[in-house]
């Protein structure tokens, strides 16, 4: 079983703290999406005839694209892949971009799953962050996908200057309230290159407070646990049944094939990524040519993915599938986390606690091989 991600490299405008990949100008779109339409096909033998069960629109901006385009890449995956029945087909959505209309397009088109990304109910926040849309369309927009998808998850971000603690409980309340099955929150991060990393250095925003940053975490897992939603990965939480199982897979190391500019691959041995430019990617698949790098993964990075994510998981890393000596190891490069309460056995796995999901990233490296 494997899955497919589609990268769709536009967005209506710079979100102040995104790093990831995309242009603003839309010029280009037509060209881009025929020549998405053809990496399908060139790549059609990546996955070996693995049946594909998970299909993830993201980006950038998916839900900019029009009907006629998303149908356009959808046939093309359903000519080239087995796509399991009841497959999950999933669409990142800006809430700014959802319509009665849309809506309906995208169920026509298979989509079963959306992923919106609200960050915040407050206009404040939104601002802040430099989001296209605002809080009333964040709410109005929401209730009306709720009509029309019950398989819904929505982004949030915690740890921005401007969110109170009494914000952020507004915020979870809100999802919680509206029933939304699914949330994955984040914590702001500044990353280099982008405008929030300027206006901070430059004293234009605040820097980030990690004390408030892990208070608003530690609250969330409260939050959400007491309202039944399942803590199954760092930064997701779902209702029973409702995990993301594009995302499970990426966990669990299943194959992936990334399509489009930055969209990244994982057959099992190696792991393969395109170039993050629109107009070199779209100039060389033109060529017929993929314009990708490579890196075939030693047995060695291997294992230390496999504990990287793992660890990130509600199961834990499983013990049973060390060897003996590295398991000796981990065992002793573990206990000073065990010792202080960071980390606790679960039968055969190694969990992280609430405490250590906040040092996740630290722990995990000082268990690496
Ligand atoms: S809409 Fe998403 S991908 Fe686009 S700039 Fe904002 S956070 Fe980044």
């Amino acid at each position: 079983m494997s899955g497919i991600y589609v990268h769709i490299p536009f967005c209506r405008q710079a979100c102040y703290y995104c790093n990831f990949h995309f242009a603003t100008s839309l010029h280009f779109k037509d060209e881009m999406v025929a020549a998405l339409v053809c990496e399908i096909e060139y790549q059609k033998d990546y996955l070996a005839s693995e049946n594909v069960e998970t299909i993830y629109f993201g980006g950038g901006t998916p839900s900019l694209c029009t009907k006629e385009e998303l149908s356009r890449m959808m046939e093309k995956i359903r000519e080239c892949y087995i796509i399991t029945p009841g497959a999950e087909i999933s669409l990142e959505v800006n809430p700014d971009d959802i319509t009665e209309e849309k809506l309906l397009d995208w169920k026509d088109l298979g989509i079963n799953r959306l992923s919106i990304g609200i960050q915040s109910f407050f206009n404040e926040d939104l601002e802040w962050m430099n989001r296209a849309h605002s809080e009333q369309q964040a709410i109005d927009n929401l209730q009306l996908a709720r009509k029309h998808f019950d398989n819904i998850s929505i982004d949030l971000i915690y740890g921005t200057p401007s969110l109170t603690n009494e914000k952020w409980k507004h915020n979870v309340d809100t999802a919680i309230s509206m029933n939304i099955p699914h949330l994955s929150c984040y914590a702001l991060t500044v990353e280099p290159r982008t405008p929030l990393y300027k206006m901070i250095r430059t004293g234009r925003s605040p820097d980030i407070n990690p004390e408030k940053q892990s208070g608003q975490f530690l609250l969330l897992m409260e939050w959400l646990g007491n309202a039944g939603y399942e803590h199954y990965e760092i930064s997701n939480f779902s209702q029973p049944g409702r995990r993301s199982r594009h995302n499970s897979s990426y966990w669990q190391g299943k194959k992936y094939l990334g399509i489009g500019p930055s969209a990244h691959s994982f057959n099992g041995i190696s792991r393969q990524w395109n170039i993050a430019n629109n107009a070199m990617y779209t100039a060389s698949i033109g060529k017929a040519v993929i314009p990708f790098e490579k890196e075939e993964l030693t047995a060695v990075q291997k294992l230390n993915e496999f504990i990287m994510v793992s660890l990130r998981t509600i199961e834990g890393l499983d013990l049973d599938k060390l060897e003996e000596d590295r398991l000796n190891k981990l065992l002793t490069s573990s206990r000073k986390f065990t010792d202080t309460g960071l980390m606790k056995l679960e039968g055969h796995s190694l969990v992280l606690t609430k405490e250590g999901k906040l040092l996740a990233d630290g722990i995990t490296a000082t268990l690496f091989f």
